[in-house]
């Protein structure tokens, strides 16, 4: 009998669990699936057969989809996260039995995870936390998968894993991440990271646009062009065909000039600049990331201000900073956003390192950035370089201050500060490209102006400061000798 049993299920087939099913069944894993809406079973056996009589199974209650699994059994969930899930484990655990495993692959809160962990555990039940990044396509043709929680579990599906992740140059882009809710965190941070990432493009894009003048047909090749060097990636590779798209529903002019100015998110950048600010991580460009989309949702009040300030004159004002060499113009943008982005990662890793030693899980983060190279929305050859910065020192304070990247950021200053320099004069709007500046800029400087912040502190409320001289704490009556 269980030669004709599965060697894994999945259980949510909308986007995400369909495709990686299918994924997992065309790597050769006979694998049965299973939907809450039983037509998205049938829609998902009709795909296994028309893309190539995979070996997948379909089954219409949570008892039969268990039971036509092979013991000790493996069961990836792809729900909607939150209550879903908790309805899901409730009913598939009903059958499930001591040894088997659930992983839950939605982008889960990682308390969330450690709670359901405890609760599984509780009858016996080995329980993994995945992220899965790279969409559609990722999870049909190789995700990045970020697996954490029981490491007896992962070993049970490791073999899978390996085969259905995205392959770069150094292997699967797959690894254990670490104990608890850690691979829901560690996808947490990807997500922030992504929301940076997509910040500074537009900001570039409205630069370029906006100062330089160019149009959709030069921004599509200019980003092909970017694509070609050190900023190949993912997202420089779509955004280039976006700007070549034409706008079909007018017949007139491209798409994206049609599109509302609106950003939507589903909360996984709120919580990444949440956890920075509770673990104390300066995580500016994240953060300004995710200001813009809350204020890009102010649509009208955006408008009625924009009315305003034309006609208090501000047009006229910041119109005056002189010609601009398109070419050079085009040069700098690349260096700022390429520094830039080394900020923004830097912030990240250094909250997914704080995590870390708050929750004891041991990140690897060349590993991380390692992971990060194929399948998923952030994947870029720049992460090779950050890989190699953990791997030269795993103790690195900073990104910015590897050797390598130290060097990058030296030689991109000029054009950065001319870029972010322009903008802010033209009254053009670069949060995410300021913030990183600012970053670097205060990272780097051995001493701020703190001392005035500790002074005040000490003056009102007593707070008392340190020297730079001698040690100890000190208070001063600033008033009395004033
Ligand atoms: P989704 O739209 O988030 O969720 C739809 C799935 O959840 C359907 O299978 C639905 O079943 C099921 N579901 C909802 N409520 C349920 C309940 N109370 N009980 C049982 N099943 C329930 O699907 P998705 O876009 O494929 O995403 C799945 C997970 O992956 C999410 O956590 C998402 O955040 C994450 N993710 C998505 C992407 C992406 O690009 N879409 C990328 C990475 C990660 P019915 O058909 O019965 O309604």
């Amino acid at each position: 009998e269980s030669a004709t049993l599965s060697q894994i299920g999945l259980a949510g087939l909308a986007v995400m669990g369909q495709n990686l099913a299918l994924n997992i069944a065309e790597k050769g894993f006979p694998i049965s699936v299973y939907n809450r809406t039983t037509s998205k079973v049938d829609e998902t056996l009709d795909r296994a057969h028309r893309e190539g009589q995979l070996p997948l199974s379909g089954h219409y209650t949570p008892k039969d989809f268990v039971l036509s699994i092979k013991k000790p059994r493996s069961i990836i969930i792809l729900v909607k996260a939150g209550a879903p899930v908790d309805q899901t484990i409730a009913a598939l655990s009903a059958y499930m039995e001591p040894g088997d495993t659930i992983i839950d692959g939605g982008n889960e809160w990682y308390e969330n995870t450690e709670r359901r962990m405890v609760d599984a555990s509780a009858s016996g039940l080995l329980y993994l936390g995945m992220g899965v990044s790279g969409g559609e396509d990722g999870a049909r043709n190789g995700p990045s998968l970020m697996p954490g929680g029981s490491h007896r579990a992962y070993l049970n599906i490791h073999n899978i894993l390996e085969k259905v992740a995205a392959q770069v140059d150094d292997g699967p882009c797959v690894t254990y991440i670490g104990e608890g809710g850690s691979g829901n965190f560690v996808k947490m941070v990807h997500n922030g990271i992504e929301y940076g990432d997509m910040q500074l493009i537009s900001e570039a894009y409205d630069v370029l646009k906006n100062v330089g003048g160019l149009g959709n047909e030069e921004l599509a090749e200019i980003f092909g062009e970017w694509n070609r060097g050190e900023l190949e990636s993912f997202l420089i590779e779509i955004t280039s065909d976006i700007f070549k798209v034409e706008d079909e529903e007018t017949g007139n002019g491209h798409l994206v000039d049609k599109i509302l100015d609106k950003t939507g998110m589903k909360g996984t950048g709120k919580w990444t600049v949440q956890q920075a600010a509770e673990l104390s991580i300066a995580a500016p460009t994240i953060a300004a990331s995710l200001d813009c989309r809350y204020m890009s949702g102010l649509k009208e009040e955006r408008e009625a201000a924009a009315e305003i300030f034309k006609e208090e004159g501000l047009k006229e004002d910041i119109n005056n900073v002189g010609a601009v060499d398109k070419k050079r113009l085009i040069d700098d943008v690349r260096q700022a956003l390429y520094a830039s982005k080394i900020c923004s990662y830097a912030q990240g890793m250094n909250l997914l390192r704080a995590k870390s030693m708050e929750k004891v899980w041991g990140l690897n983060l060349g590993e991380l950035a390692r992971i990060w190279k194929g399948g998923c929305i952030i994947r870029a050859v720049f992460l090779d370089r950050i890989k190699q910065a953990y791997q030269r020192n795993p103790g690195l304070a900073n990104l910015l201050v590897d050797p390598e990247f130290a060097k990058e950021m030296v030689q991109r200053q000029a054009a950065w500060r001319r870029v972010v320099g322009l903008a802010i004069q033209k009254g053009i709007s670069v949060p995410g490209m300021s913030a990183s500046l600012q970053y670097f800029d205060t990272y780097r400087r051995g001493r701020l102006p703190a001392n005035l912040v500790q002074a005040q502190r000490d003056y009102f409320g007593a707070h008392t400061y340190e020297r730079i001289d001698r040690p100890g704490s000190y208070h001063t009556e600033w008033s009395k000798l004033a």
